[in-house]
């Protein structure tokens, strides 16, 4: 038996107890003749100690161990001198009989600590050794625990978990797809599944009316900060539902989750939005409400002034920050710098300060007297103390960029605390979204997305202004300004399934060759339905109180797409390349 107990395990109460254990070598210090080793496996920690009188060839390979040397050890439980109470296991520590070493070990090239000194390159070089500190272990193991209560629920709630193909056709998601070239048929690639919408569509078809799957997605698109090419989705589908069915199934799920894993409550009902309040107030389709800053529309009050930036523009807007109007010029100068650059985009910034004595001072003072700022901060609600910031252009842009530095005030003040859970649905979306460059609609949700029943009249109108007044029964899940699921009740008519294909602008042809198979499974007798799907990962990093979802995946993938320990993608040799009847003219980089 390599082990009687594990590293986390052992207590006073077990003293005087002969154990056996197994583990990695933390670190190894002598004292006083004493060689004192902290042993480390998943569960903890345990100090062994070799007393200076023991055996001499014990104390010989004692001396001789490094870090992460793999050893297996025997010994007695003894109460400890001196004792850690920071360590569950500090009371104690094994008086070694025995020791022999299961494996060396090189020296790790960064230390296995929980704040490591190895960057990030190097340590997802070596993921197996960051994989053995405390803060990856954690999010591992959260990560497993809310797969855990997910897979729980969704039980009882009479959900199947079934798995769907991993090649397959193209599902439009709006990312570009990874194919995969097949062999048996030269020339053919499969493409591997943006998402499993398709197929869990199919599954409604098939009569399995509660379906979920904790799976695999694959999207070929660039990578911020906080995406990777493969991720996770808890995937979901329901028949003979209406929006507020989804929303109740899966609000209490998210309810389950925070109460069992973090035991947090949070509110019930979960607030509701609808997404054009969503732009309008917050200036994003996943609002933070955390905290107020509201956007409003100041237009008519500032227009017909004779500033001319103002009266040029169809929108102005504005957010008053508490506290801001002790900003310095020099300050304000370096915010205004903030929003002009690209990532916000904007030309310039207005601001009107309410001092602490009750004045009022403005970068646009010549234009408009004390009254009508005043006028203009008692919309606001601004007070004393407060700072009033306006950005103006067309609507929705301006709307963004307010959005976007209302987050950084947020974030600026304080008011972003991650252990504070702001959850939210967003709903009513707009079916369809015109993109200017490609003179084209494109589906705001996917191509699958029902039109509002009331909205149908709409829906197969040739004009423009009509169809971009359609709305869809489609709802978003929102915590803290993150998007963390989303989806849609769904068209399940044939002939409505290819009124959408006509007004996305995909002729006939090219409908049926890409969806032919779900037009056609509509016309078996399809049941209303509908679902969501929640970004595992995401859900994972949010508990986790972290922004990223990278430490929350086993083995993630770098900004590049690069996975550099195994160091994929790589180039294949000929033979394979003749197999698979390809060429590459990508340049030899030899
Ligand atoms: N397939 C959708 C997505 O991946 C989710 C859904 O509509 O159920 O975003």
């Amino acid at each position: 038996m390599y082990r009687t107990h594990t590293c986390g395990e052992l207590r006073i109460e077990n003293a005087g107890q002969q154990v056996t254990l197994a583990g990695w070598v933390q670190k190894s210090r002598k004292l006083g003749g004493m060689t004192f080793i902290d042993l480390r496996d998943r569960y903890g920690i345990t100090q062994l100690v070799v007393d200076a009188t023991a055996d001499q060839a014990l104390v010989e390979t004692a001396s001789s161990l490094g870090r992460e040397f793999v050893i297996q050890v025997e010994g007695t439980v003894v109460e400890r001198q001196s004792k850690n109470p920071k360590m569950p296991t500090g009371d104690i520590e094994i008086s070694l009989s025995a020791l022999r070493i299961l494996n060396k070990a090189m020296t790790p090239p960064f230390t296995i600590e929980d704040e490591s000194d190895g960057g990030e390159e190097l340590r997802a070089k070596y993921r197996y050794l960051d994989l053995r500190r405390n803060p990856l272990k954690k999010a591992l193991e959260l990560r497993h625990r809310i797969a855990h209560e997910v897979r729980n629920y969704l039980d009882a709630q009479n959900f199947l978990e079934i798995e769907t193909p991993y090649l397959i056709k193209s599902t439009p998601e709006g990312a570009r797809d990874f194919v995969v070239p097949s062999r048996m048929n030269p020339g053919q690639f499969y493409a591997l599944p943006q998402s499993p919408q398709t197929f869990k569509q199919l599954l409604m078809v098939a009569g399995y009316d509660r379906y979920f799957q904790i799976v695999r997605c694959f999207r070929d698109e660039d990578l911020r900060a906080d995406r990777q090419p493969e991720f996770t989705q808890i995937d979901c589908e329901m028949s003979f539902v209406e929006q507020e069915d989804v929303l109740n199934t899966f609000e209490g799920m998210m309810r389950t989750l925070f109460k069992n894993v973090l035991d947090v409550t949070i509110p019930n009902p979960i607030p509701r939005m609808s997404w054009y309040d969503a732009m309008d107030r917050y200036g994003s389709d996943k609002p933070d409400i955390r905290f107020g800053m509201k956007i409003h529309e100041i237009t008519s009050l500032v227009q017909g002034h004779g500033f001319s930036v103002f009266d040029s523009v169809p929108y102005i807007g504005a957010i008053s920050v508490e506290g801001a109007a002790a900003y310095t010029r020099k300050q304000i100068d370096a915010l205004t710098d903030w929003v002009k650059r690209p990532q916000v985009g904007a030309k310039g910034l207005v601001y009107i300060k309410v001092n602490e004595d009750g004045s009022i001072r403005s970068s646009v003072d010549k234009f408009y007297t004390p009254e009508q700022l005043q006028a203009i901060a008692d919309f606001m609600e601004a007070k004393k103390g407060d700072m009033i910031l306006v950005l103006c252009g067309e609507k929705r842009k301006t709307q963004t960029m307010l959005g976007v530095l209302r987050i950084e005030m947020g974030e600026r003040l304080g008011l972003r605390d991650p252990h504070d859970f702001a959850p939210l649905w967003v709903v009513d979306f707009p079916l369809l979204e015109w993109d200017d460059e490609t003179n084209r609609f494109y589906a705001m949700h996917h191509p699958f997305t029902a039109p509002k029943p009331e909205h149908l009249d709409l829906f197969y109108s040739d004009r423009k202004e009509d169809l971009e007044k359609v709305c869809a029964n489609a709802y978003d899940f929102v915590l803290n300004g993150t998007e963390l699921g989303g989806g849609s009740i769904r068209i399940h008519e044939a002939d409505v399934q290819e009124r959408m294909f006509e007004v996305l602008g995909i002729s006939k042809e090219e409908a049926d060759y890409k969806f032919g198979f779900i037009i056609n499974a509509f016309k078996f007798g399809a049941p209303p339905h509908g679902g969501l799907a929640f970004g595992f990962d995401r859900v994972c990093a949010l508990f986790g109180g972290q922004e990223t979802i990278r430490d929350f995946i086993a083995f993630p993938k770098n900004n590049q797409g690069r996975d550099v320990m195994i160091d994929a993608p790589s180039v294949i040799d000929q033979i394979q390349m003749d197999e698979l009847h390809l060429a590459t003219t990508a340049l030899d980089k030899e």
